[in-house]
């Protein structure tokens, strides 16, 4: 297929979202030439053009939550051919560090990450990339529901890390995408009783729309008791998908005692904790980074099962053209995941 000599790509800088011309990217040697599709506007994004991310230097060039088709091959490539639907696997690893070489490349002492702080981005129409981050994307699987594979990874992650929460005790503290997708897991995997918190009454409704056994205002002053008494006990594991100083003091008082408080969301500053709480009642803190390739084949798995309402997740669509749009859509509290599409034919 003849490709043309420019592209769409977006740019984010302090000042503005915008779509700029940008040449196409050749795939070297070992690398793959995709064709974007389309890419979820993810709260790492917004948060990194509000300047409020703490490892995304301005400007960038978003976009790691992208499908799209293979449109060409370099040298050597033989795992994909041109035309196979992929996702992207973002994080760009060193593979020759002490994590890399210890199968946890999440956590490389190098990394890199496509679309945050990389020189390329999916919000691109080409963009290219080594081809041991690509996964393929089942066939009969629509691209709405592939577009949720990278966002589910990370509650995949980190709902393994937790070790596990089949028949136990569940909090998630916040409702946005990341907190349902929690959700979506921990009801998969057969937590007992799951309690959801948000500050905001629509996501408390939408959580339990989608399955929460109870919702709990998380602005209540005595929102941790609200919470153990709507579990009917302390919690075994809480994923704070929100990362404040608030919900992490809570989540520390709802898993007292033994239980293991999972920080998912990214903070956006230092926080400080009831330590002697966290040291008395044996309370585990344990950071959950991104995913390794086994996170993306069970988020392959789980999105081919059902088991995520990608209806009531996916919220809105918007053409490139609208992507400052798009990303006011993403922090209006309106929507859960919005998805910028790149070819014209998506949505
Ligand atoms: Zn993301
Ligand atoms: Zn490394």
């Amino acid at each position: 297929m003849s490709q043309p000599e420019s592209m769409r790509r977006v740019v984010v800088s302090r000042e503005r979202i915008e779509v700029v011309r940008a040449e196409v990217p050749t795939p070297l040697a070992g690398q793959v030439q995709v064709r974007s599709v389309a890419v979820g506007i993810c709260g790492s994004d917004t948060h990194a053009a509000h300047g409020r991310h703490p490892f995304i230097p301005m400007p960038y060039h978003p976009g790691h939550e992208v499908i799209g088709v293979v449109s060409a091959l370099g040298e050597g490539v033989t795992s994909v051919a041109v035309g196979d639907r992929v996702t992207v696997e973002p994080d760009l690893p060193c593979w020759g560090c002490k994590m890399c070489t210890s199968g946890r490349q999440n956590l490389c002492e190098n990394l890199q990450f496509f679309g945050c702080g990389w020189e390329q981005g999916g919000m691109a129409d080409y963009f290219t990339l080594p081809a041991n981050r690509l996964h393929a994307i089942p066939d009969g699987m629509d691209d709405r529901t592939a577009a949720l594979i990278e966002p589910l990874s990370t509650p995949v992650h980190a709902v393994r890390i937790a070790g596990d929460v089949a028949g136990r005790a569940v909090v998630i503290l916040g409702a946005g995408t990341i907190g349902l997708l929690v959700l979506a897991v921990v009801r998969a995997h057969g937590a007992r009783r799951v309690v959801v918190t948000d500050v905001l009454e629509a996501k408390r409704d939408r959580a339990r729309q989608l399955g929460a056994d109870d919702v709990v205002d998380a602005a209540a002053s005595d929102a941790a008791d609200q919470v153990r008494s709507a579990l009917g006990e302390s919690a075994d594991v809480v994923f704070d998908c929100v990362a404040v100083e608030p919900t992490v003091r809570q989540a520390i008082m709802m898993a007292s005692k033994g239980g293991t408080v999972v920080i998912v969301g990214v903070p956006a500053s230092d926080v400080s904790v009831p330590l002697a709480i966290v040291q008395d009642h044996q309370v585990r803190i344990q950071g959950s980074a991104t995913y390794l390739p086994e996170d993306y084949a069970e988020s392959i798995a789980l999105l081919a099962s059902g088991a995520v309402p990608v209806e009531q997740i996916v919220t809105r669509i918007r053409p490139v053209e609208e992507v400052a749009a798009a990303f006011e859509d993403s922090v209006s509290g309106e929507q859960i995941k919005v998805l910028i599409g790149m070819d014209p034919a998506f949505g």
